[in-house]
């Protein structure tokens, strides 16, 4: 595995000063190899291992880390940047007037039809939409009774089946069925097809024309690694693909293939297919494809030891600060990501003995959750630096952008607002106790 490839060459870098070019090139002939191991395409690897040796050499080693640990912490970060970390490309766009059409294209057998019903079940679910889902499998008639009878499974409705129409037929007619039953989204499942062929090819693209989808999801299995990448390659070339759904991930194929997907496609992968079930469908998470291709193991709990102490690091660096009676929006943002990796506050209360009824209390009032903190950290991470800086700027149409950025109400913004500056105000307060104030001690 890439672990047991990169542990030997690591261990020569331990004791150095800083990272010079030739420890970090060697650890990454090592990488690429590993990379290329992975199933992920040549050019790709090739571009990762400069991206990596870019951000690597020169870097001051840390005290409190190996220079073997610290390249793996930055292999992991190019990783996670590669697979669309940080931008929250992720999820679908969901705001344009309905009805909106999502169109599932790929090859036969990568999973669309499936995922077009767990899509349809999330959506409805989660999104509270209304979903209408339409078959335009004419080839199989087998293909459009596959699709009614996991409607029905995940209770969203199908369009009644009409034979001998065409598929933009059958399109046009999901569409305004959608308009006059008041459905917010189409899920069009387009006809499989075993290898690119130009009539399908056509008929996609017709139907897109016809349907204008607000996205265009192109489903791959990632089991089949290369060769999705060529499919994709190819898809791309004719259909405008608005994202990716990669199938399969709870099989033990690595996933390299992710990682050229994006700059394959342009397009961020959305989805992760990790059963058969209809709620087998994950929003994409680079993190964990991340650990993924790494080679999971203790490849992964190094990265972690890694960012614990570059955490460490970090928390110092806050507490220095606060006891000169500065905390911004940045360094609660900091708090909050070390709140989360702890596994949130209910998971620490639940390691205290006695705790458990007190956890079970705090989540009950949706207290310290993990989707909380993740929302507030998701507020903080869509204003602007300037805005985190100095969170007084915030006037009523800032807070109204940074809501939308970050799907929440404005009172959630108002809220988050509210407690920094509670806290900061705490903060000041104990950073004039000067050095015998509780934050002069934590910055010794
Ligand atoms: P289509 O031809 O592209 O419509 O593919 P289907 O949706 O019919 O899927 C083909 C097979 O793959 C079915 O047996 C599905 O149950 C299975 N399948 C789809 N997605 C996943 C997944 O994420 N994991 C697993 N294990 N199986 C999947
Ligand atoms: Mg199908």
């Amino acid at each position: 595995t890439l672990s047991d490839r990169l542990s030997g060459v690591f261990e020569k870098l331990r004791g150095r000063g800083a990272l010079t070019e030739k420890d970090v090139s060697e650890a990454l002939r090592e990488v690429r190899v590993a990379l290329l191991e992975a199933d992920v395409a040549l050019p790709v690897a090739r571009d990762f291992v400069g991206k990596v040796k870019e951000r690597a050499i020169g870097q001051e080693v840390l005290r409190s880390v190996t220079p073997g640990q610290q390249v793996v912490k930055i292999v992991h970060d190019v990783l996670v940047d590669t697979l669309g970390g940080g931008d929250n490309a992720h999820e679908l766009d969901l705001t344009k007037a309905p009805p909106s059409a999502i169109l599932m294209v790929g090859l036969q057998g990568s999973g669309k039809t499936t995922t077009s019903a767990k899509l349809a079940k999330r959506l409805k679910e989660k999104d509270r939409k209304r979903v209408l889902m339409a078959s335009l499998d004419t080839r199989r008639p087998a293909a459009m009774e596959q699709l009614k009878v996991l409607g029905e499974q995940a209770d969203v409705p199908t369009l009644p089946i009409v034979p001998g129409q065409s598929a933009v037929q059958i399109a046009g007619r999901a569409m305004e069925a959608a308009r006059l039953g008041g459905h917010d989204i189409v899920i069009l499942d387009t006809a499989g097809r075993l290898s690119i062929d130009e009539e399908l090819m056509a008929e996609v693209k017709q139907i897109h024309t016809k349907t204008s989808p607000v996205e265009t999801l192109l489903v791959l299995d990632s089991l089949t690694g290369q060769d999705a990448v060529q499919t994709a390659e190819r898809f791309k070339a004719r259909v405008p693909v608005s994202g990716v759904v990669l199938t399969r991930l709870d099989g033990d194929g690595r996933g390299g293939a992710a990682l050229s997907m994006r700059s394959v496609t342009g397009a961020p992968i959305k989805f992760a297919g990790v059963g058969e079930k209809l709620d087998a469908l994950d929003v994409f998470d680079p993190e964990r494809m991340a650990g993924r291709i790494l080679g999971m193991g203790d490849i992964v709990s190094l990265v972690e030891k890694a960012s614990q102490d570059f955490d460490e690091a970090k928390a110092k660096q806050t507490a220095q600060k606060l006891a000169k009676g500065e905390f911004d929006l940045d360094d609660l943002r900091e708090q909050l990501a070390q709140m989360r990796k702890m596994g949130g506050m209910g998971t620490i209360l639940g390691l205290m003995p006695g705790m458990g009824k007190i956890k079970d209390a705090e989540s009950a009032a949706g207290g310290f959750d993990d989707g909380e903190i993740k929302r507030q950290e998701a507020i903080i991470s869509s204003m602007t630096k300037k805005e985190r800086r100095k969170p007084d700027l915030m006037n009523a149409s800032r807070k109204r952008r940074v809501a939308k950025g970050a799907g929440v109400q404005v009172q959630d913004v108002n809220k988050l607002l509210k407690a920094h500056r509670g806290m900061a105000d705490m903060m000041k307060k104990m950073g004039k106790g000067g050095k015998r104030g509780m934050a002069g001690q934590m910055a010794k």
